[in-house]
């Protein structure tokens, strides 16, 4: 089996530097589920919970959502019994305190693996502006990854939109937090000798090669 007891991984990266697809993929493979807070916070923004309406406040401006709301949410989601045998997460952390704070709820079996996705801003720019998505959370890219029949879902014939935080002001202000707090999130895990950076500048595909064996690898 692949992986062995690498089964606890956290995928990091820029927006749409590619963090969900590789996760989902290596989720599937891994037999584990894929969790991210962005989508898991879309969903709540959808549903007009509580912490919805308070997250999106910070969602649509390109900020994050308070440390506190997410690691619980994250903390919460891992505990069910679904990912007693590992998981896939992307999107969180998102800066040093939310690591020390997950670090210290994971106890002495930390986190086995993160997975740093490395992608050029000018690329980041162009993902973005081409990305589309439906209510569902299936990703799709005008012209690197179009659905078999315009602006609707292939998986489940949802119609496909642009997301709230995908213009181009909010994309630069999320590029700008993202540079702001990793350098510090990648020293942390980096000193814990658990960070693999990954070159995430060619098409998912040869991505995924570097990521799977890179997994294969640790396992
Ligand atoms: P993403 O889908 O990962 O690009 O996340 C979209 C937005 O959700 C971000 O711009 C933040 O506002 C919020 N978000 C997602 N994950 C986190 C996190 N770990 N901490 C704080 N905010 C987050």
């Amino acid at each position: 089996m692949m992986g062995g007891m690498t089964r606890r991984i956290l995928v990091l990266g820029p927006p749409a530097g590619g963090k969900g697809t590789q996760a989902e993929r290596l989720a599937a493979e891994l037999g584990v589920p894929h969790i991210a807070t962005g989508d898991m916070l879309r969903q709540e923004v959808a549903e007009g919970s509580e912490l919805g309406r308070r997250a999106r406040a910070f969602m649509n401006v390109g900020e994050l959502v308070p440390d506190k709301i997410v690691v619980a949410m994250v903390v919460d989601r891992i505990s069910r019994p679904d990912a007693s045998g590992g998981w896939v997460v992307d999107g969180f952390p998102r800066n040093v305190h939310q690591a020390q704070e997950f670090d210290g709820e994971l106890g002495a079996h930390g986190v086995d693996l993160v997975i740093a996705l490395e992608v050029p801003h000018a690329d980041i720019i162009a993902r973005i502006s081409g990305r589309r998505t439906c209510a569902n959370g299936h990703v799709y890219h005008v012209e690197h990854k179009p659905p078999k029949e315009q602006g609707v879902c292939d998986i489940d014939g949802e119609p496909l939109f642009q997301r709230e935080d995908d213009t181009e002001e909010v994309i630069r202000h999320r590029i700008e937090v993202y540079v702001d707090k990793s350098r510090a999130l990648l020293e942390f895990y980096g000193s814990k000798g658990v960070l693999r950076v990954v070159d995430g500048s060619g098409n998912p595909d040869q991505t995924y090669q570097h990521v799977s064996a890179l997994v294969t690898a640790e396992g």
